[in-house]
């Protein structure tokens, strides 16, 4: 039974204390037909209501798992998008407020990538030569690009075996849009700098030489992620002088000269991992978002150890944060009362190519 909705005027002025309540009651009215996913960079306010929290891989599976009618992403959008896609037809994927996109997702789109691909095409074979593979953080349409080309997905927490699978089918990686995890998983992988280009995508053919498309083994596009940028490699410098015991992690989003200066590189599920499974009384400097840094500090503080944000500015994800407990409230008050709110849903046909890049990445973890 379904009524009118309520709109979001009218939560603009609860105060978080109620959104809490409502939206616990809420939940408990959806019962199994609703599961909340939340992602570590949330604000904890919403983050506590998640059933269940993790990085994107984790969240793409564990939506394709559900089995819940209505699957409400407290993360950005292309996370609700992965979950319409990786979720059975009759599972409805929710994003509580439209605006939460990805600034980094947002720096390729598919006109760009196609006109980049034309653009190689004149040079080298592409279809032949290139595997184009997109970061998890990306549209819709460039998943399907990538599943149309026979080209992958890939996270933060599976870059390089995604990388190795490309290159056992063709020579060369088309990766886009973060700039940064290509270039540090590549290096990681023993591929030198002088054989990862940069494709500047406001440039005529990349700005890049036919030599120098020839030659390289990763093209990689001009993106990355604004909150990741912030990190530098003197603050690291700056930390150790104050107290050289430190370990430094950082999230490959993060720059080449951050990541060869971390002590350990990974996902954010590794950083938890890391942090969470390292001897009690250790000094921690992390290069990730600010919500997960604060909260690991929280969980980790009684085993004495101390775990630092890098940035001497604070640098939360404004999109992520975009998600607040009044619009959590909105969609779950909606959806208990019968109203489809925020719905994400990707076209049919751009779906099935988005999978079949999605189930590349899915069968090789
Ligand atoms: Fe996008 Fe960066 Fe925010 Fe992640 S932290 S959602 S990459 S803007």
């Amino acid at each position: 039974m379904t009524s009118t909705a309520f709109p979001i005027q009218d939560y603009a002025l609860l105060d978080d204390e109620e959104c809490d309540a409502r939206i616990i009651a809420a939940k408990a009215k959806l019962g199994k037909r609703c599961v909340i996913l939340g992602h570590h960079y949330q604000r904890d306010e919403v983050f506590k209501h998640a059933d269940y929290s993790g990085d994107s891989l984790k969240l793409s599976r564990d939506a394709a798992q559900s089995e819940a009618e209505y699957i409400v992403f407290c993360g950005v959008h292309f996370m609700a998008e992965v979950a319409d896609i990786l979720s059975r037809p009759e599972q409805i994927a929710i994003l509580p407020d439209l605006a939460a996109g990805c600034s980094m997702a947002d720096m390729a789109n598919l006109l760009k990538v196609q006109k980049c691909w034309q653009e190689l095409a004149q040079v080298i074979d592409v279809e032949n030569e290139v595997t184009p593979v997109t970061y998890i953080n990306s549209a819709a349409d460039l998943k399907a690009f990538c599943g149309k080309h026979d080209g992958i997905v890939c996270t933060s927490s599976n870059a390089q075996k995604i990388l190795e699978w490309s290159f056992s089918k063709r020579s060369k990686v088309l990766f886009f849009p973060d700039q940064h995890l290509g270039r540090n998983t590549g290096y990681r992988m023993g591929i030198g700098l002088e054989d990862m280009v940069t494709w500047d995508f406001n440039k005529p053919m990349g700005g890049l030489t036919e030599v120098q498309i020839r030659k390289a083994k990763i093209i990689l596009w001009n993106g990355y992620c604004s909150v990741h940028q912030v990190f530098k490699a003197e603050q690291i410098d700056n930390f150790l002088e104050r107290f050289p015991e430190t370990k430094v992690i950082s999230h490959p989003e993060a720059c080449f000269e951050v990541c060869e200066k971390a002590d350990y590189v990974g996902s954010t599920e590794y950083i938890l991992k890391t942090v969470r499974e390292a001897e009690p009384n250790t000094r921690w400097l992390v290069a990730t978002e600010l919500n997960l840094v604060n909260r690991l500090h929280e969980e980790c503080k009684a085993q004495g150890k101390n775990v630092h944000f890098m940035s001497p500015t604070l640098c939360m994800c404004s999109t992520m944060f975009r998600t607040d407990p009044q619009h959590l409230a909105w969609v779950l008050e909606n959806l208990a009362a019968g109203n489809v709110i925020n719905r994400i849903s990707v076209p049919v046909e751009e779906a099935g190519l988005a999978k079949r890049a999605l189930d590349n990445m899915l069968a090789i973890n």
